[in-house]
């Protein structure tokens, strides 16, 4: 009987390669996304650039490799943030060779760390109730102990400890530096209607998120009170977690799971579903894709995410009925990976804070890099957080660069992360939510 050869054995059992081979083939190894590659431009080796990863899954999903720990910790240090699919000249549909691939990264972390983390996807994001009693013990513990306790305790020599102990409080130490301030958490309403009921507005559905929620609970708020001024209606209905970091880390049972309770949740008709979190909103747009399988849910779901807009979007083709007032001070925009990469959303956000730009002293400042990701990346900074830090470098040195004395952008990850960086540096920016911006300029006589 003929012996199957290495290559055929490795494919995968069922004989097809792991990753769709024509999404592979279509880079042509030029290397123009390398530039545009922010773990490649922090480490300057190949194998963490785009074309270095491609040529790794390659060589991988058409069995010529095995995966190893090596080749996985390469492929695991992505980002994902896209920045290489909108530099590709050859239209290398890189999102989808990273979807393909990490279900299988996924199945290739120990059970214990899968257990956990499957644990929070499942049981704890989605459940909202749950995820505001941990945000409120979190601001206690804040108030009482404040932010940065262990820190405090054990000093910046942690890093030269090598026990298991030692690794496990500097790991523990790095995510609290990565914790935010918790907010006071403010209940959305189920519903609102502009003053008069105006009739020329739209019918909105707002997707308020999980972490968004929690730790910018205030930006949601925001996001309706400028829907109502616009003259619009919105509905808060009953939701869960869009499944975007159980996606990511290629636990997609989960996120499949998550997308059909929000299309059944948020019903079907064609209210717009306007979102907070570049995040969530790339995700939701994904659910279409996701689910283009799924003889129940496929045509559900397209039509779910073509109902998707960012906040940006919604706001800046819709009029505000006065003018607003001038930024405050000197203003720069780090645009989400998710919002420019994967929704391919540029000029609305720009509209916005162009209008806002109206005095003659031109408070709006240029970003360098404004396109590269912060090093946030959903759970990213928690997994690889050193990697993230350094990311994280070359975006706080382009930031202070600019002068700015408030960064905005429009993603709850990209705020975690820059705040926690510009409190590390202690420089005099502050982070906001494109959505606080308008709203102090918009309501400024009521502040
Ligand atoms: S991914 Fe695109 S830009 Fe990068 S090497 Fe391949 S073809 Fe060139
Ligand atoms: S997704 Fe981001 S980090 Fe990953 S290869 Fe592309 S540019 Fe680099």
């Amino acid at each position: 009987m003929e012996t199957k050869s290495h290559e055929e054995k490795l494919i995968s059992t069922s004989g097809t390669p792991a990753v769709n081979p024509a999404l592979l083939a279509s880079c042509i190894h030029c290397g123009l996304c390398l530039p545009a590659c922010p773990t490649y431009l922090a480490t300057g080796r190949e194998m963490e650039s785009p074309r270095g990863r491609i040529h790794l899954i390659n060589q991988w999903s058409s069995g010529h490799s095995e995966m190893t720990d090596r080749m996985t910790g390469h492929l695991e240090s992505c980002l994902g943030c896209l920045g290489c699919q909108t530099a590709c000249p050859s239209g290398v549909q890189y999102e989808e060779i990273l979807n393909q691939t990490r279900p299988h990264l996924a199945a290739r972390r120990s059970s214990f760390a899968r257990t956990v983390m499957r644990f929070a996807f499942q049981q704890v994001l989605p459940r909202y109730k749950l995820l505001r009693l941990l945000g409120n013990l979190l601001r206690a513990w804040q108030i009482m102990f404040g932010t940065a306790v262990l820190e405090t305790l054990f000093g910046k020599e942690r890093l030269q400890s090598d026990s298991a102990v030692g690794k496990a409080l500097n790991r523990l130490i790095d995510w609290e530096a990565f914790t935010p301030i918790v907010p006071p958490q403010v209940s959305l309403p189920p519903s609102l209607v502009p003053k008069g009921n105006s009739e020329k507005g739209a019918h909105t559905q707002l997707f308020a998120g999980c972490v968004m929620d929690v730790f910018y609970n205030h930006v949601n708020h925001a996001s309706i009170r400028l829907m109502l001024k616009q003259g619009h209606s919105v509905d808060v209905p009953k939701q869960t977690c869009c499944g975007a970091l159980a996606y990511h880390a290629g636990e997609e049972d989960i996120a499949i799971a998550l997308a059909k309770k929000n299309i059944d949740d948020f019903g079907h008709s064609s209210t717009p579903i306007v979102v907070t979190s570049a995040g969530c909103g790339a995700m939701l747009k994904h659910y279409g894709h996701l689910l283009e399988g799924d003889r129940e849910y496929a045509h559900k779901a397209e039509l779910f995410s073509k109902r998707v807009e960012d906040i940006t979007q919604f706001l800046a083709h819709h009029q505000f009925p006065d003018k607003p007032e001038p930024l405050p001070n000197k203003t720069t925009y780090h645009a989400a990976c998710h919002l420019a990469h994967a929704q391919n959303v540029r000029k609305e956000p720009a509209d916005l804070l162009n209008e806002l730009n109206c005095d003659s002293e031109n408070k709006l400042v240029p970003l360098v890099e404004s396109e590269h990701c912060c090093g946030s990346a959903g759970i990213y900074n928690l997994l690889n957080t050193r990697l993230s830090l350094k990311v994280l470098d070359r975006k706080l040195d382009y930031i202070e660069g600019t002068g700015a004395k408030t960064v905005v952008t429009t993603n709850p990850g990209c705020m975690i992360q820059l705040q926690a960086g510009i409190r590390e540096r202690k420089l005099p920016v502050e982070v906001k939510h494109l959505i606080e911006v308008l709203d102090e300029s918009y309501f400024s006589e009521q502040k």
